[in-house]
């Protein structure tokens, strides 16, 4: 296997605080990253790299690990511009809007949905996202949740069944024989191709009974729990959530005291989608409060067409530090590390020995450019298992 080296790094983030100058982001400066297949082999000083077969000078650049989008729902068709312009008009957002990318994904071929995610992967790649996680929930029908999940598998091993995204239209009058298609029959189409299950836990989708049958059933069909949990309003979501062991309760905007003890206390990772609150001028998620008491914090971008349309997790960095209470250095790990803990990965978002090769090079000296210069496009070239996924600017 050969060697390359990515030396003279003004500033990596290596997400390992025994390297470097001993804080969570690991940071060494002037560094070098060594990198052998598709792993990082060495990480250091650059003055002390080891020799290698070729070497890519960074120039006095910054280098961090890919970011680990733990939350999308990228298998869908269509889109709801309209329905953004009327919100922005003074429109409500409701959770029923969800039903308009239900229709146009049914409606839609296999070729279509596979062009679609492959369109915003390749978007989200260029913006530094080396690891993503994505969801059915637009099919709610056993064929069609089991068609997006089918589809998204060829992507990714970060595959999510969401049949419990909202009632489907076709259960209106009947909400418990929905639960029971989701737990039985949508259940064993799915499961082969899914790693985790999801519920939105949330009046006017699913309440906290039928979200603890729905993520049970799915445990025992060998899946893991995560839960979108008080996005909307307070709700037994995320105590659900670190009860059951889930890897991530997803939005955590309304908390109360008792469900950021129990985030503290669990295993259960708080993945914060601030897309969301942007994209229907909801409060921010208070990512402060919830480091204050020592819960494990991630961001994602949540993209979806209804309520948060973005795939850059640099703007959802963006976001957190400039309305969510977050430091840079918070921020860029919860959208690396914290979203490789959310998914349970020990082998991506870091960049010390072992870990897998996905590094961004950043067009800027230091990682602290993503909320100083927000939308400017920093991502200046990806590493993605040691391939070069976007040729370097
Ligand atoms: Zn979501």
């Amino acid at each position: 296997m050969t060697t390359t080296a990515v030396t003279h790094i003004a500033s990596l983030v290596t997400n390992d605080p025994s390297l470097g100058n001993g804080t969570p982001l690991g940071l060494i400066l002037d560094a070098a990253v060594v990198i052998e297949g598709d792993r990082v082999v060495w990480t250091g000083e650059s003055s002390k790299a080891p020799a290698t077969d070729s070497a890519v000078d960074a120039s006095g650049r910054a280098v961090i690990p890919g970011f680990v989008d733990s939350h999308s729902h990228l298998i869908f068709a269509g889109d709801r511009t309209q329905e953004f312009n009327a919100r922005m008009s003074g429109r409500a957002y409701s959770a029923g809007g969800i039903r308009t990318t239900v229709a146009a994904t049914r409606a839609a071929t296999d070729e279509q949905l596979a062009a679609n995610v492959a369109r915003y992967l390749a978007e989200a790649l260029r913006q530094g996202t080396t690891t993503f996680e994505t969801k059915s929930g637009y099919g709610l029908t056993v064929e069609d949740e089991a068609r997006a999940l089918r589809i998204a598998a060829r992507h990714t091993e970060e595959v999510t069944y969401l049949g419990a995204h909202i009632v489907s239209p076709d259960y209106a009058d009947d909400p418990a024989g929905y639960v029971d298609l989701v737990t039985g029959p949508m259940l064993d189409a799915c499961a082969p191709y899914a790693r985790w299950i999801d519920v939105f836990c949330e009046k006017g989708a699913f309440d906290g009974d039928q979200a603890r049958a729905i993520l049970t059933a799915g445990k025992a069909k060998g899946l893991q729990p995560r839960v979108h949990a008080g996005k909307l309003s307070y709700g037994p979501g995320v105590q659900l959530a670190v009860e059951l062991d889930a890897a991530s309760a997803d939005h955590c905007t309304h908390l109360t005291d008792a469900d950021v003890d129990a985030l503290a206390a669990g295993n259960t990772v708080a993945t914060l989608l601030p897309g969301a609150e942007f994209s229907t001028r909801a409060p921010w998620p208070d990512a402060r409060r919830l480091l204050d008491a020592g819960v494990t914090v991630a961001l994602s971008t949540d993209c979806n067409p209804g309520s948060s349309f973005t795939s850059s997790v640099p703007f959802c960095v963006a976001l957190a530090v400039r309305d969510m209470g977050m430091t840079p250095d918070e921020a860029l790990w919860a959208a690396t590390a914290g979203g490789a803990a959310a998914l349970r990965r020990e082998d991506v978002g870091r960049l010390a020995p072992g870990a897998r090769a996905d590094l961004v090079l950043l067009d800027a000296p230091s990682h602290v450019h993503l909320a100083y210069r927000p939308g400017v496009p920093l991502v200046a070239g990806v590493w993605r298992a040691g391939e070069q996924a976007v040729p370097l600017g």
